[in-house]
């Protein structure tokens, strides 16, 4: 081991809240409102390093840059879907690759429409068999920087085509479990949500988790108004302890006790997910869903399982899919049936997959919300 103190790693700009980079910059001897400008430069300009910091001296600048670090995920590959959808695979400051999927963006449709798609681990611990996220396995965590910088950097890559651009609507989706990086993933939402900055309403970011109880709630402790979705995908513990490993953990009584808890605190309607498999796609599961759902205000969101290498899950026909529906909208459940989206590049539920990653064997997995362009019954 070296004698000699290591120097402490530089902090990513892009994950400094306001008032953490105004004590940064206090620090330095710059004044608050340079601070406001350098947080609207990092944020809201998506801009990517101290050469475009404007109305900053070089001195100044030179001091910040020795404690902050300045750079976006670093765009390896971006393909286009005939729909629209266009997936890209980042590289991270240490090699690690991830995913990022722009959804529903159209040139002729007003900002809102841009829905971004965020990754929040390098992979997944939590080991879900019909997702090659977590098949191939957990590697870090993201830091809030990497989190946020997903979006600058698609913002920066989509002005170049339309000056305008700005993502509308989040969900964290990607890759990874969300509540299993907490403090980074409310960190990023508090900076995304910032008016100073991206400014992007909390009511239009999304979360989707396998189903940690404690996350579910500390979010509606912390972070009422971010809509919750929750992977259900069975109605029994026997099947869920299947498809949701995590499930031996939480079991459905537990997870149903904190969504029915986090609807209390919030009065929010949960979202619950259920990637169909020839499996799940049962008139018994349909059942032991709805009983489950009973008097929650809920949203159902079946998902036709996309198929990943390795993986035993396969796809019920239109028509199991379709009795699915039936059997819980008698039941009173309001059901979408998700769109496949980007499936001709490979950016469709499940079929991601990182080049970087392909190494790996790795994908990661991204979807829209109900809200968006969804089916609805
Ligand atoms: N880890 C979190 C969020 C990321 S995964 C979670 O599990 O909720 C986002 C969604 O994609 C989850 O609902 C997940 O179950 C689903 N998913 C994973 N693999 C899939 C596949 N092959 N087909 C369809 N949906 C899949
Ligand atoms: Fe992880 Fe979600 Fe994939 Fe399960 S579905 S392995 S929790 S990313």
């Amino acid at each position: 081991m070296s004698e000699r103190e290591a120097a402490p790693a530089p902090v990513d700009i892009c994950g400094l809240s306001l008032s953490e980079l105004t004590a940064l910059c206090t620090e330095a001897g710059l004044a608050p409102y340079r601070s406001r400008q350098l947080f609207e430069w990092v944020q809201r300009r998506a801009g990517a390093g101290w050469a475009e910091a404007g109305n900053i001296s070089g001195a100044d600048k030179a001091r910040l840059a020795e404690g902050l670090s300045w750079g976006l995920p670093v765009p390896l590959e971006e393909r286009v879907s005939a729909d629209g959808t266009r997936k890209f695979l980042f590289q991270l400051a240490d090699g690690e690759t991830i995913e990022t999927v722009l959804l529903d963006y159209r040139k002729d449709r007003s900002r809102s429409h841009a829905t971004l798609c965020l990754s929040v681990q390098v992979g997944c611990a939590l080991g879900c068999p019909f997702c090659a996220t977590g098949r191939a396995g957990w590697r870090r965590n993201l830091s809030p920087g990497e989190i946020t910088g997903q979006l600058l950097a698609v913002t920066a890559r989509m002005r170049r085509e339309n000056a305008s651009f700005h993502v509308g609507n989040l969900v964290f989706m990607g890759m990874g479990e969300p509540f299993y990086n907490m403090n980074a993933f409310l960190q990023a939402v508090r900076i995304l949500n910032d008016a100073r900055g991206q400014n992007i309403g909390a009511r239009r970011m999304t979360v989707s988790t396998a189903g940690v109880v404690p996350g579910i709630l500390r979010l509606a402790a912390e972070a009422p108004q971010i809509g919750l979705a929750v992977s259900l995908h069975a109605g029994t513990d026997e099947l869920r302890d299947v498809l949701v490993p995590l499930n031996r953990r939480y079991p459905l009584a537990r997870l149903m006790e904190a969504c029915r808890e986090y609807v209390l605190r919030t009065g929010r309607r949960i979202t619950f997910e259920m990637a169909l498999t020839e499996e799940s796609a049962t008139e018994t599961q349909a059942r032991a869903v709805a009983a489950l759902l009973r008097g929650l205000p809920a949203h159902v969101n079946l998902i036709p399982v996309n198929i990943v290498a390795g993986s035993a899950a396969r796809r019920p026909t239109g028509a199991r899919v379709a009795a699915f529906r039936r059997l819980l909208t008698e039941r009173g459940l309001a059901v979408t049936i998700r769109e496949e989206r980007g499936a001709d590049i490979e950016a469709a539920c499940g079929q991601l997959r990182q080049s970087g990653a392909k190494r790996k064997g790795a994908e990661a997995i991204c979807h829209l919300p109900s809200s968006d362009k969804t089916s609805q019954e």
